[in-house]
């Protein structure tokens, strides 16, 4: 007969990017925005995420450490959250803006996040080369700061869980324009519960207010549905050309936006 092992078993992480079946739908909640799987029947819109970071979530918390446990050593792969347990990963909806003090990270893998939506932050990232939000199905468009990372060369992104995808062109969140109402923002109107800073030009965003823009570009790998929270209508006529097979110019979302076809799917029958 074996004898039982002195001291607490110890179980090594090994499968920490390779969770099974039931530990990945724990960390993640399911999304009915649109449907992901085939062309949209027409005349259904679609709003962005309304949930809040929950900023006393155990989950929450562990991801602010590792990003300042990140910072410190300037490590170039960051994957936080093979480092959380499933109810942690589930907690975390949106990283927090300090993901910007990671500059010398090159390759971010998300994989199977829960997460609904990135801050602008992101941007600040300078190193990074390869991003992984791969199998993150809530996660339906990406903030325009993400093209300030010039050095981005690779991404993994599930086509279909983005607005405007070529093959199922699913539509886009109606946009606002404006001066931003005081007291913090309704993230299921506004997209984010804050916005400072204009992402074209970087400038402040004054008591004039937003100018809100959907433009889908190629970013990396990807061709990407990105929100831009312009300060001026000029900034909006600074954006570049938007991606082949999507809408060329920025628009403001909703029903009215004309896509072209879907690529890879019958047309809807009614
Ligand atoms: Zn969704
Ligand atoms: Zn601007």
């Amino acid at each position: 007969m074996d004898k039982q092992a002195p001291g607490p078993r110890v179980f090594a992480n090994r499968f920490a990017d390779a969770v099974g079946p039931g530990e990945i739908s724990a960390g993640i909640d399911r999304c009915s925005c649109f449907d992901q799987g085939r062309v949209q029947s027409s005349g259904k819109g679609v709003r962005f995420h309304s949930e809040r970071q929950d900023t006393s979530a155990p989950g929450w918390m562990h991801m602010l450490a590792l990003i300042e446990k990140a910072a410190a050593d300037g490590r170039e792969v960051f994957k936080p959250l093979a480092e959380m347990s499933p109810q942690e990963r589930r907690q975390v909806i949106t990283l927090p803006p300090s993901i910007g003090k990671l500059t010398a990270v090159k390759h971010l893998v998300l994989y199977r996040s829960n997460l609904v939506r990135l801050p602008a932050e992101i941007g600040a990232m300078a190193s990074l080369e390869v991003f992984e939000p791969y199998t993150s199905h809530r996660l339906h468009w990406f903030p325009y700061e993400l093209t300030r990372c010039k050095n981005l060369r690779a991404s993994t992104v599930s086509t279909r869980s983005i607005f405007g995808n070529f093959k199922y062109r699913p539509p886009f969140p109606v946009l606002r324009q404006g001066p931003l109402p005081s007291g913090g923002l309704d993230p299921g109107i506004w997209g984010a519960d804050s916005i400072s800073s204009c992402s074209v030009c970087g400038g402040p965003v004054t008591a004039w207010g937003v100018r809100q823009a959907w433009l889908s570009v190629r970013v990396a790998t990807d061709v990407l549905p990105l929100l831009v929270n312009a300060c001026s209508e000029a900034c909006v006529e600074a954006l570049p050309e938007g991606a082949e097979r999507h809408v060329r110019v920025p628009h403001s979302g909703g029903r009215g936006v004309v896509q072209p076809e879907a690529g890879y799917s019958p047309r809807p029958s009614s």
